[in-house]
């Protein structure tokens, strides 16, 4: 007899859970991304306890039929990376085919959805254990329900902190998740009390105002350019709209929400000398390019991002920047519509 066996599915996907469920919203960002990735035009999110009891998201995208709603809960299934080419050349927000296996392995999940050409399909799951398939309705789209996250894996739940504090880890990541894909309406809400709401007409500004508020957004300049390799473009505030955080700065690769020490660095460059030490600007930066430059899959959850041409990036934001900065660019005027 063998000391090393193969463990079962059930326990490597609850082991795999731990890497890829944080915390409720690292739920919400799985769930919206694979909205997002299902070209759906309106996203709903409603959390109750903020999400600790419960995680609803609805949308209008191109649903699931009987076969894939069921295949989309076993690791490594996934429509969007059939081979190793593609790894190269990823432009959904998913591909890890791992999400919605971790999710199911840690709460109870129900779905419902439909490509809205056959009857729908609904599908119960608890602890990663399938209770029931059944027919469902034919809207085109997915409900999917996600309720008493981490009941079966005491630790992790005891790690998750207040109400208030998970509450707003949803509320940042659903913040960036508007302000990176302004023709989508989101819509949250927490108890029933809707916290965030945008049109998803396509126009930046409106999201912002909805985010940083219309007095902020008043003050922010639109600004576009590109080189052989990127494209740059979004809103940043004149100088004299500051904040005391970097976190007022938000950087999108091709719709992806990211964090990089040096494409910040080259924001703050491009304001030294306007702004006091430890005061940063309220940026808006969507970076379009060839997937090929980039290389997402360096963690799990894709904040991090390795660039090929980073410098010559940097320097290209640097100076877009700066003209506006020191105002040579004609501040073009900012009209939010209603
Ligand atoms: P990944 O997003 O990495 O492919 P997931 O586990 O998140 O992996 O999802 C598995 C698959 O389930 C996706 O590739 C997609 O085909 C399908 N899927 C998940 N959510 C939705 C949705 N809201 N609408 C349509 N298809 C979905
Ligand atoms: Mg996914």
């Amino acid at each position: 007899m063998p000391n090393i066996h193969i463990m079962d599915e059930r326990l490597s996907n609850k082991i795999a859970a731990g890497e890829v469920v944080e915390r409720p919203s690292s739920v919400v960002k799985e769930l919206v991304e694979n909205a997002i990735d299902a070209k759906s035009t309106s996203i709903q999110v409603d959390l109750v306890e903020a999400g600790l009891m419960k995680i609803q998201v609805t949308d209008n995208g191109v649903g699931m039929d009987r076969e894939d709603a069921l295949l989309a809960f076993s690791r490594h299934a996934t429509s969007k990376l059939l081979s190793e080419h593609d790894l190269f050349r990823i432009r959904s927000l998913g591909f890890r085919g791992e999400a919605l296996a971790s999710i199911a392995a840690v709460s109870k999940v129900f779905m419902q959805t439909s490509t809205g050409e056959e009857q729908g399909t609904i599908v119960r799951i608890e602890g990663g254990k399938l209770l029931e398939t059944a027919d469902g309705p034919l809207r085109k789209g997915t409900i999917f329900r996600v309720e008493q996250l981490f009941y079966n894996t005491p630790a992790r739940l005891k790690y998750v902190k207040t109400i208030q504090t998970e509450l707003g880890h949803s509320i940042d990541l659903m913040n960036r998740l508007a302000l990176s894909h302004p023709d989508v309406a989101f819509t949250l809400t927490h108890n029933e009390q809707t916290l965030l709401q945008t049109t998803g007409r396509g126009n930046l500004q409106q999201v912002a105002s909805s985010v940083y508020g219309v007095a902020a957004a008043k003050q922010m300049v639109p600004f576009h350019s590109s080189n052989e390799d990127f494209e740059v473009s979004g809103l940043t505030s004149q100088p004299t709209v500051n904040r005391a955080s970097k976190n007022y700065i938000s950087l999108f690769i091709n719709g992806r929400w990211v964090r990089h020490f040096g494409i910040i660095r080259a924001i703050e460059e491009a304001y030294h000398t306007f702004l006091p030490i430890g005061r940063f600007p309220i940026t808006l930066l969507s970076i379009k390019t060839d997937p090929i430059l980039t290389d997402v899959n360096v963690h799990p959850s894709k904040h991090q991002v390795r660039l090929s041409k980073e410098k010559e990036l940097e320097l290209l934001i640097t100076k877009t920047l700066r003209d506006i900065v020191r105002g040579e660019q004609e501040i073009p005027k900012v009209v939010i519509p209603k």
